[in-house]
């Protein structure tokens, strides 16, 4: 709905139809109720959020608010909040509160956001489910039984739900557009470099990107303006000034040329989806925009490149988990060595083991020319193959998961079909270049999301093209049904 979006709710705000404390207040009440059955968040932070609503309000009083004073919001728990509990959602860093905010969490405090809480995650972001959370699975508001999507499941249940109007994500591989396109809401993951890593807990450093999960590009190019810009306690973030996102929004189609890569149509893709992005694509056509055929030959050796190089990154990452300088210490050990070994077996889910002991043996001397080496060639020619597209088009697009939402327990026992799930979002994060899932449609009762996948820096492009797809049609506006108060699940 129009009026559960950011802009519209910043407008009541600013227009003084509405106070921050009022619609804080309602969003909490709301938390209160629904989240027992969807178990979105991992920490509330009623306080704080009230505090920030009423410093919020006395701003619009004075006049001086901005485009967010006083929008409610969440972040995904693996960004750092001052004062707050942060999880990442493991075991290994319960009990942690963090004595600093991430840039992320500054600049969006900075804008005058009101933070809610911390969202429920994948452990360390590895998952395509939510279901390697040491607080349990999130659910997908459009079917209880089903997964959310993952990392950032916790964020896009959330929106979905209309918890929150936005929150926060991260994505290495996929985790903000592979729920965003789970639960029918809008995920856009920035180009590398675009928005500031300070802060945000790392999980495979050349790939993690933060970016937006909320209803529309609109809302999606409020935030990305506040959250995006040069930080200096981030090497890698780009020293580069941040467009106008919400001024490039309104731009006709006409002239656009639209990439289209067969490999995204592949076998493996659900039928109902496929012709739900057909559609949309036929959307696009009519608004004005060529539809090219333009070729990703290396695509289907993303998923195989990735899970080389993100366990390799996290294997270094995590090593700084030891029980001693960081994260949980077991009780039961007697010496140094069985302190490390039982604090991070204790401290560390599953599926975090097995990418630290991947990572660890293909990183291992003998190895590494065989897997690492190997892979990070690979990930150049991926890198290769969306840059000569980008050279024809100025958008490629495409589905950004092959089925929509499976049942909870559905994959967790094989990890490869686990990892399958990301076969058309990894691509973007080698490359280090922006895509956005979109609303599109239903498969079976489930939403279906289209990519838009941009040049480096090419988000203004990928938020036009999503905005005008969503001024032609109301997908991004369907609501799944509230949930029953308290029905803990
Ligand atoms: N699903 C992928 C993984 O498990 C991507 C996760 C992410 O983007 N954080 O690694």
């Amino acid at each position: 709905m129009e009026d559960r979006g950011v802009a519209a709710l910043a407008r009541a705000l600013q227009d003084r139809r509405l106070s921050s404390r009022e619609l804080t207040e309602a969003a909490l009440a709301r938390i209160g109720r629904e989240d027992t059955a969807l178990n979105a968040f991992i920490t509330v932070t009623p306080e704080l959020a009230l505090a920030a609503a009423a410093a919020a309000d006395a701003r619009l009083a004075r006049g001086e608010g901005g485009p967010l004073t006083g929008v409610p919001i969440a972040h995904k728990d693996i960004f750092c909040t001052r004062g707050v509990a942060t999880t990442c959602a493991s075991r290994m860093l319960a009990g942690f509160v963090s004595p600093y905010d991430a840039a992320v969490v500054e600049r969006l405090a900075a804008a005058g956001a009101v933070c809610l809480g911390k969202t429920n995650m994948d452990e360390f972001a590895m998952g395509s489910s939510n279901e390697t959370s040491f607080f349990g699975p999130v659910r997908n508001p459009w079917d209880l039984e089903r997964s959310p999507g993952g990392s950032s499941g916790g964020s896009a249940a959330a929106v979905a739900a209309g918890l929150v109007p936005a929150a926060t994500g991260t994505d290495t591989g996929g985790s903000i557009r592979q729920p965003a396109a789970l639960c029918g809401i809008t995920g856009l993951k920035p180009s590398y470099g675009r928005v500031s890593r300070y802060g945000m807990i790392a999980f495979a450093s050349s790939l993690d990107q933060a970016g937006v999960l909320a209803h529309s590009a609109e809302d999606t190019a409020l935030l990305l303006e506040a959250m995006a810009g040069f930080d200096p306690r981030d090497s890698t973030s780009a020293d580069m000034p941040v467009p106008r996102y919400t001024a490039e929004l309104g731009r006709p189609l006409a002239g656009r040329r639209i990439g289209v890569p067969p490999e995204f149509f592949d076998a493996g893709l659900d039928a109902d989806c496929g012709a739900r992005v057909q559609e949309a694509l036929a959307v696009l056509r009519g608004l004005g925009a060529e539809l090219v055929e333009v070729s990703l030959p290396h695509l289907a050796l993303s998923v195989p490149t990735y899970y080389i190089v993100a366990p390799a990154e996290a294997s270094s990452n995590l090593a700084r988990f030891d029980g001693v300088r960081f994260g949980h210490r077991s009780k039961a050990a007697g010496s140094i060595e069985e302190l490390y070994k039982r604090s991070r077996q204790e401290g560390f889910g599953a599926e975090v083991r097995r990418r630290i002991m991947t990572g660890t043996y293909v990183l291992s001397a003998g190895y590494y020319d065989a897997y690492y080496l190997q892979a990070q060639k690979v990930r150049r020619l991926i890198a290769g193959d969306l840059r000569s597209a980008f050279a024809k088009v100025d958008v490629i697009a495409g589905p950004t998961t092959p089925t929509p939402a499976f049942r909870l327990g559905e994959k967790t026992g094989d990890p490869v079909q686990m990892y399958l799930n990301d076969i058309y979002t990894i691509a973007v994060n080698l490359a280090g270049v922006p895509g956005i899932s979109v609303p599109c449609g239903f498969a079976r009762g489930l939403p279906v999301g289209l990519q838009l996948i941009g040049p480096a820096f090419g988000e203004a492009a990928v938020l036009n093209v999503a905005h005008q797809y969503q001024c032609a049609t109301d997908w991004h506006r369907r609501q799944p049904p509230a949930q029953p108060a308290g029905a803990a699940r």
